[in-house]
């Protein structure tokens, strides 16, 4: 009570008006808050021309009050805020999410699965800084932005160092928060001296470490996916054994597949060193997957994998293991600019297109896409199937690369219209070919853009690509980009990610396979 009546008093002189009626912060809306509620006092419903009369009267410079509370105190009632319990939007454009008209760190950057997913009452709405704000709203333990916007006018310029702090320091309040909220939905088992020192182990016998990114992101992305305490998870695809690693930690029952068993065994040793263990299954790429019907809850998926594989059947034999209402998240799907990329940065595209040609490659790649895929994954081992594998010498080096141009010429110029391996998503798409699978879209994640190459090589290839007008041809499906400049390359989505709920209970019943 003492503090309240600080603030009053403070309003008072700050102001420079006489507070008729205290109005009393009802802290029982801060715990375990759902929805807003109306237990604060109701004020007199103002006449528009009441209403500019106070906005003229107390909006004054001198005054220095945020324009929220103006009605508040022109009826002398203490400023107190009400926006935490009553607003949750999101900002559509730049994704921002946000309380109230100016918070300044827009709650959280709107990564959520679906809007439904953000507004449930276990995610944002009672998020553990929507929890902190309105239990600290009017105390001397505000969020260091709506103390200023309580006792000061926060948009006046006279305030903007002040408003600099404390936008900062809520920003701080918040990513603390966060963090501690994502490492307790998991099991705790990552942390940062283990992941440097795997890092370090691995750098000595490989070209790349497996943890790129900060725990937090890590983290953060299996959250935004839904893809933590699912039951029972299974990872196809484990290139990047990092995943592996933060799947483990949020989920007590996971499974990993891969048709590699190279990839397998990296990725099992890295999760013993960090104490975690799973089943493995090695895919051996014909035939069914190795599960019983209706075993999972979720699936990971490795967007290459997609690439490389039949998707008809793979999206059927998906259907068939997933239980009702499962997520199915594909990571990177390769798209358009990805493809071209690895055509452009062949180091011997001429040769390779030569050798397309001599395979008449129009409907063969895409047709006979096993055979080769299988001779690719034997023989050649293509750079981006293995980055992590057994060192190559430079002539398999060079030879996987042109396979690579070689494999992707193909599959721009027909890949997409198969299912057989070789095909590929592009953003258009998407929609279409899920649905012609009999799988329901949930949302698609951030399309990446293309990162061409600047390098002399890459000229040169551009100058080969100007004159494949075949090629050239097959491309304008995607897009108008003629004549070909890089800038206008690197406007091609280069990976696509998505999520997708399986074998949904409301749709049509899937035809069986
Ligand atoms: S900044 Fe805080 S106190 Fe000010 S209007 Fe927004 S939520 Fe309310």
């Amino acid at each position: 009570m003492n503090k309240l009546s600080n603030i009053l008093k403070n309003c008072e002189e700050l102001f420079n008006v006489k507070i008729l009626k205290h109005a009393t912060p009802d802290h029982s809306m801060s715990s375990s808050v759902t929805t807003a509620t109306s237990s604060q006092t109701k004020s007199k419903r103002l006449t528009p021309d009441e209403k500019r009369e106070i906005y003229l009267h107390y909006g004054k410079e001198g005054l220095s009050i945020s324009k929220e509370f103006l009605k508040q105190i022109a009826l002398g009632e203490a400023p107190f805020c009400t926006y935490p319990w009553k607003r949750l939007d999101i900002v559509s454009g730049d994704n921002r999410t946000k309380v109230c008209s100016d918070f300044p760190t827009r709650l959280p950057v709107f990564n959520w699965p679906t809007t439904e997913d953000f507004h449930n009452e276990n995610n944002m709405w009672n998020h553990p800084f929507m929890q902190y704000m309105r239990q600290n709203m009017g105390t001397t333990s505000a969020v260091p932005y709506c103390d200023l916007c309580v006792r000061a006018n926060k948009r006046s310029p006279k305030n903007f160092d002040w408003r600099d702090t404390a936008r900062s320091e809520t920003k701080k309040i918040f990513t603390k928060i966060e963090s501690e909220r994502i490492a307790k939905s998991y099991r705790g088992c990552v942390n940062k001296e283990l992941v440097n020192s795997y890092n370090e182990l691995l750098w000595k016998q490989r070209s790349t470490v497996p943890f790129h990114r900060s725990i937090d992101e890590y983290r953060k992305q299996i959250w935004i996916n839904n893809l933590h305490n699912s039951g029972s998870l299974l990872q196809i695809g484990v290139k990047k054994p990092a995943y592996s690693i933060f799947l483990a930690e949020a989920n007590e029952n996971l499974d990993i597949a891969d048709f590699s068993k190279d990839r397998l065994k990296l990725a099992a040793n890295t999760l013993e060193h960090f104490g975690l263990s799973t089943s493995q299954h090695h895919l051996n790429g014909s035939g069914k997957l190795p599960f019983a019907d209706s075993s999972f809850n979720a699936v990971w998926i490795d967007g290459e994998i997609i690439y490389s594989a039949n998707r008809e059947f793979l999206f059927s034999e998906l259907r068939r293991i997933l239980k009702p209402n499962s997520r199915l998240h594909v990571n990177r799907a390769f798209s358009v600019g990805e493809l071209l990329r690895r055509f452009l940065n062949a180091p011997t595209n001429l040769s390779g297109c030569e050798v397309t040609a001599n395979m008449s490659a129009d409907n063969n790649w895409a047709r006979q896409g096993e055979d080769i895929l299988q001779w690719q994954a034997d023989c050649v081992r293509s750079p981006h199937f293995d980055e992590l594998e057994l060192p190559r010498d430079a002539n398999q080096k060079n030879s996987g690369r042109q396979f690579d141009a070689i494999a992707a010429r193909s599959a721009l110029i027909c890949g997409q219209h198969y299912s057989q391996p070789g095909n590929f998503f592009y953003a258009d798409s998407v929609r279409r070919v899920l649905r012609k699978l009999g799988v329901t879209l949930d949302v698609i994640k951030g399309i990446s853009v293309n990162r061409l190459p600047t390098s002399a090589l890459s000229k040169l290839s551009l100058a080969f690509l100007a004159n494949d007008h075949e090629l050239t041809a097959a491309l304008k499906q995607y897009g108008e980009q003629n004549p070909y400049t890089h800038a206008s390359l690197a406007t091609y989505s280069a990976f696509i990610s998505f999520n997708a709920i399986v074998n949904k209970e409301t749709q049509k019943k899937v035809p069986s396979t």
